[in-house]
Order: C-alpha cells, then structure tokens, then sequence
C-alpha cells in the first residue's frame, strides 16, 4: 500500500510504451546528425526524470557515447512547477570543446531548460550544444525556448510515468500516463 491520493487504476495512458520505443529510433537518428560522425558525443542525462528517456535513447546512438548524470529539482512533491529550482548535483567532467546533448524528461515552464542551456553555454563552451526532450508542453511556457529536438507535444496536464514522477512514485511505467480531473 502506498500513501498515494491517485490511484493507478485511473490512470489514463497518453502515450503508449510502443508509441515511445518507435519515436525513440527517428530521434536518434535525427539527433546524431547534427554530430560530426567520429567524435564522442557527452549526454547529459537530467536525474530522475529523464532516467528512462535517456537509457532508452543511447541504445539507438552509433556515435561513441559519453554518459554523465546531473540532479535538479524543480517539481518537489507537488503537480505544478515551483519555478523554484534546486540544483541537486552539478558535478561534470571538462566539456570544453566537447559535443553535448543535453537529455530532459519534459519542458514545462520553461526554467530548467533556461537554466541549464545557459549553464551549459557559459560554464562549459561545448563545441556544439543540443537539448532534447521526450515531451515538450508548449502550451505551459513561462520562458521563451525550444527545445532542438523533442518526441512528443503534449497539453498542459500533469504526467507520470516512463521516469516522470508523482510524489515519488510510477516512475517505472513504461508509458506515459495521466489521471484525468
Ligand atoms: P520546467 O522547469 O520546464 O517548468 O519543468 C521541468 C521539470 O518539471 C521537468 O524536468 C520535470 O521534472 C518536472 N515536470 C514538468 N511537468 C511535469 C509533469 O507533467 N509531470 C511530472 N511528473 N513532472 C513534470
């Protein structure tokens, strides 16, 4: 028994896992691209929320990979964002002249894209910076910025699943749902 307020059994699922794993191969093969061929390229994966998204997603790379692991906090416990980031854990290697992905579960606001492009700039002058998202709000955004890739388009409604969390919990479905108010 969890001491959940929503239960799994209302949830709704808005993006099926098949629906998930097929995108996966396009945005990819679309994201290498933009890479120069023989050189490694650095994702940046964005704990917790991005775990599932970015594990996923490297398997489908062709290019020398690099894994690295931040930890931000922008949600807490609660269904709206904060705008109140914390940034758990920063810690990265040298990525100076280096190609970076950057990998986000989700664009909501805005804010935690902002911050970590700007960070990503202006600590680490990659040679060649990219950000993508598994699922991208439009709708919901309080800052101007896009993401250079991104699965899928979504309504503002709060989602779980697939590494996205509430309170903690369904980080482990392998799709993306919602409970419907
Ligand atoms: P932003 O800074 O764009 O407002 O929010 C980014 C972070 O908020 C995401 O990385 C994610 O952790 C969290 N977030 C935003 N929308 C949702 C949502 O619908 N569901 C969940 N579980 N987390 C969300």
């Amino acid at each position: 028994m969890t001491d959940l307020d929503k239960d799994i059994k209302d949830l709704r699922v808005l993006i099926s896992e098949e629906e998930i794993q097929k995108k996966l191969k396009t945005l990819a093969s679309e994201i290498e691209k933009v890479f120069t061929v023989d050189e490694d390229i650095y994702v940046i994966c964005v704990l917790k929320g991005s775990v599932m998204f970015c594990a996923d997603l490297v398997k489908h790379f062709n290019h020398s990979v690099q894994m690295e692991f931040i930890r931000i906090s922008s949600y807490g416990n609660e269904q709206k964002s904060s705008n109140n980031l914390q940034a758990i854990d920063l810690t990265l290697p040298n990525l100076h002249e280096k190609n970076v992905l950057i990998v986000e579960d989700i664009i909501d606001t805005g804010l935690t894209a902002r911050f970590l492009t700007d960070l990503f700039k202006i600590k680490h002058h990659p040679k060649k910076l990219a950000f993508v998202t598994l699922l991208n709000k439009k709708c919901a955004r309080q800052i101007e910025i896009e993401p250079d890739f991104y699965g899928f388009e979504i309504d503002d409604k709060f989602v779980v699943g697939y590494g996205l969390d509430y309170k903690g919990y369904y980080r482990n479905l392998p799709y993306i749902g919602y409970f419907p108010s």
